[in-house]
């Protein structure tokens, strides 16, 4: 069985607690999107910040 890991802190994340998050950051002069799994809100927040600057 694969174990998803948190996008931000690469924990393995508990299985039916991921929390999915749709990333938005600026790639070259395009708006990329991404959704990627976390294992908690805090991370996928900080996450997120770290792609904005
Ligand atoms: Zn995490």
């Amino acid at each position: 069985m694969q174990t998803k890991k948190c996008a931000y802190c690469r924990k393995p994340i508990a299985q039916g607690k991921e929390v999915k998050k749709e990333l938005r950051y600026v790639h070259g002069a395009q708006l990329a999107r991404k959704e990627n799994d976390y294992c908690s809100k805090q991370c996928a927040e900080h996450d997120q910040m770290a792609h904005e600057s």
